[in-house]
């Protein structure tokens, strides 16, 4: 319609009418949102409508620079919180032909990568730039304890805190937020990982920034993790429900709505966090979920069995059997993979629990002692775990057993599923 006036009227009303329509569909850029961690920066600037940009490295001094077409800024841009990550400083410039660019000031050389989101829910048009450290390569530590034996391969945890930097996850009514719980019950269970003989922890995030799904997926089969948990805390319908659940995945639906509904909710993670879902996500999906899952999935189980065990120890569980459904995060064919539900932050009084460095760290030994007990019931071949066994012998005592391999009575129980102090002459004792 426009159009077609414009066609009939003189040039200088075209020229006035065409500025007037640039003036109205110029996008505007609402505001930036940074997260950092040492090796990876992730800046996000909102939008009010699509944009065209492209963007440029130029070095001496290091820096990225992003032009965007028809564009200018609601407001300054945040100067203060890159964190000391790739990002030290952003400028920006309106030039005479409309474009503005943005200048980011880079500590050392990075590689980035950037794509433009869609509003989804809350969010808005999104523009997001990925730094990543040149030459960066996660390094897996060896543990020092081991280093003498070259036999003996650690057990690697992978420790997933679920959600960060644009995903908050699950919001709470005082308003904590699920990714900040999460990542700090997740540091303190790395912590009592490394603190395991025979066991070193991977963080899959370390920071506030956001890991899509299946890069979850692939950073823990990367680092050849033996077990993969992901740390969650959600929000249900209902502000009472209460209490941790362990879930493992599911293909052939979910075992209870509440467990359908959670699901989704998780798998939404990466419209929100601002992962960019093409061709190859989709690939990577198919390959994941063509190969046999079968062993993982019942070592999953056991996992999942264990850990649910030791949570019903330190609080209130919602499920007192293993839940099922269809994780995206829990779809690696190849490592026992298993979902925590730590506790609801919808419901008041366990947000205020979650928030309790104490209640963390407790819910953290739970799940280390799950790990435990899991590990010691399904000795892994070429660890410190099968390293260690006693056949008993005529006249061995569990407590005589407990001092002379110096473990505790508890341990040497629990590592083997004992409740008592009969033991059967033959059988094989794991000393832990
Ligand atoms: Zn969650």
């Amino acid at each position: 319609m426009a159009k077609f006036l414009l066609k009939k009227i003189g040039w200088l009303f075209t020229l006035f009418l065409t500025t007037t329509s640039i003036a109205f569909s110029a996008t505007e850029v609402e505001g930036m949102r940074v997260w950092s961690a040492t090796e990876k920066t992730r800046l996000v600037f909102d939008l009010n409508t699509t944009a065209e940009y492209r963007m440029f490295a130029l070095t001496q001094p290091d820096r990225v620079v992003i032009d965007i077409a028809d564009t200018y800024l609601k407001r300054p841009l945040p100067q203060n919180d890159f964190d000391n990550g790739l990002v030290y400083g952003v400028r920006s410039d309106r030039k005479n032909n409309g474009i503005l660019r943005i200048v980011l000031d880079l500590n050392q050389a990075a590689t980035y990568s950037s794509y433009l989101l869609k509003p989804y829910k809350n969010l808005g048009y999104r523009l997001v730039v990925d730094l990543s450290q040149t030459g960066y390569k996660k390094v897996i530590t060896q543990p020092k304890t081991l280093k003498a034996s070259t036999t003996i391969q650690p057990i690697l945890i992978a420790i997933d805190a679920g959600h960060g930097g644009e995903d908050p996850g699950a919001i709470g009514i005082k308003g904590s937020r699920e990714k900040d719980i999460v990542l700090a019950i997740a540091k303190k269970l790395a912590q009592l990982v490394a603190k395991e003989p025979g066991m070193e922890p991977i963080m899959i995030r370390n920071s506030d920034y956001y890991v899509g799904l299946y890069d979850r997926i692939k950073k823990a089969r990367q680092a050849k993790a033996n077990l993969f948990i992901s740390i969650h805390a959600d929000a249900f319908l209902h502000p009472r429900a209460q209490g941790a659940s362990v879930f493992t995945l599911s293909d052939q639906g979910a075992s209870s709505a509440a467990a359908r509904y959670l699901a989704q909710k998780e798998n939404e993670s990466d419209l929100i966090g601002g992962v960019q879902i093409k061709g190859k996500d989709n690939s990577v999906a198919q390959i994941l979920l063509d190969l046999s899952q079968t062993s993982a999935r019942q070592a999953s189980l056991k996992a999942a069995s264990d850990i649910l065990r030791q949570l019903q120890k330190v609080g209130a569980v919602h499920n007192t059997t293993v839940q099922h459904a269809g994780f995206a995060v829990l779809k690696s064919p190849d490592i026992p993979s298993l979902l925590v539900e730590t506790a609801f932050i919808s419901n008041p009084t366990e947000e205020r629990k979650l928030n309790n460095p104490n209640q963390q760290s407790q819910i953290a030994q739970a799940v280390m002692n799950g790990i435990r007990a899991y590990f010691y019931h399904n000795p892994l071949p070429k660890t410190l775990l099968v390293q260690r066994q006693h056949v008993i012998a005529p006249g061995d005592t569990l407590s005589g057993l407990a001092q002379r391999y110096e473990v505790s009575l508890n341990e040497l129980r629990l590592a083997n599923g004992i409740k008592g102090d009969f033991i059967n002459r033959g059988d094989t004792l794991l000393i832990p």
